[in-house]
């Protein structure tokens, strides 16, 4: 009989950091497991996933384009994952797939103090923003969502029962999650005119979902400005921590996923 496996479905998944810091962790546990990447293009998705555990597949980690075709798939789903609307992680039990979200668990272990009691401001109303704005609603934190298209931020502060604001304010917390800073284009200076954020001092704490070789964005703007800054890769760290806790049952060896994982070139991981 072959290894257990673990993987990530995504399309594309190539540039996923998800097989290495697993691999690392699966290592520091001792466990004689696999991490791989699975590209699942949109239309092979649902036929896919459910072949997996007759290949020795215990569960996935389930990434962008695929988080709600997920939930709708699983035969079972938190009521995380549930609220949410969308899935990162299927647990194989029993014949059944089970759908978890730890995308927002990881962003509030991530912040490593609660968010209870603090004004946070959400950027974006994609994906990654409902699950940030749901757990941060579920923490405690008042909760307002700022979007490039408006109407998509209305439609998510409803959803979820947040606030929904016309331009980026001041707060305690601000979490981006857009996708300014992926590419050429919005990695500079103007990332921060984009959003809104060119003359307005960072608040106390900046999370930054988006992650790459160099620093981003938002995370400089927050730096200039003194801020405490949470890096992508650290919300990544504690998602997949979660991921596979549920799969292993022991506790996730974070300090192992942290080094596999990295932090840009001048920033030194959690601080
Ligand atoms: P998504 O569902 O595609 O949403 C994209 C968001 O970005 C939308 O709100 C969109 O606004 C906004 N946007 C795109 N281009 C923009 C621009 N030029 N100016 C202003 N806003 C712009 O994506 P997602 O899944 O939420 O992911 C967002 C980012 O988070 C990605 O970079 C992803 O890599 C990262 N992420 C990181 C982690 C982690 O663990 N660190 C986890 C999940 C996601 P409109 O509605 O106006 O189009």
């Amino acid at each position: 009989m072959g290894k257990p496996l673990l993987g990530v479905a995504g399309w594309p998944v190539a540039h996923s950091r998800s097989p290495a810091m697993h691999n690392a962790a699966l290592r520091a546990l001792g466990l004689d497991w696999l991490y791989v990447p699975l590209p699942l293009p949109v239309e092979r998705f649902a036929e896919a996933v459910p072949a997996l555990p007759a290949s020795g597949f215990i569960g996935v980690n389930v990434t962008v384009p695929h988080k709600q075709a997920a939930l709708a798939l699983a035969d079972e789903a938190s009521a995380t994952a549930t609220a949410i609307g969308a899935a990162n992680t299927l647990t194989f039990v029993d014949g059944a797939i089970v759908a978890e979200n730890t995308d927002a668990g990881g962003l509030v272990d991530a912040l490593r103090s609660s968010p209870n009691g603090l004004s946070a401001l959400v950027l974006g109303a994609g994906g990654s923003a409902r699950a940030v704005a749901w757990a941060l609603r579920e923490a405690g934190a008042a909760v307002s969502v700022w979007n490039r298209t408006p109407e998509r931020a209305e439609e998510l502060a409803r959803d979820l029962g947040v606030a929904h604001v016309a331009r980026p304010l001041a707060t305690d917390l601000l979490v981006h999650c857009t996708s300014v800073g992926l590419d050429r284009s919005s990695s500079g200076p103007e990332g921060v005119e984009m959003l809104g954020l060119a003359g307005l001092d960072p608040p106390a704490t900046v999370v930054d979902l988006v992650y790459g070789s160099e620093v981003t964005p938002v995370v400089a703007w927050a730096l200039a400005g003194g801020a405490r800054v949470v890096e992508g890769t650290e919300v990544l760290v504690h998602q997949g921590a979660l991921s596979l806790e549920r799969w292993t049952g022991r506790p996730a060896p974070i300090a192992a996923m942290r080094a596999a994982v990295g932090s840009a070139p001048g920033l030194s991981g959690p601080r």
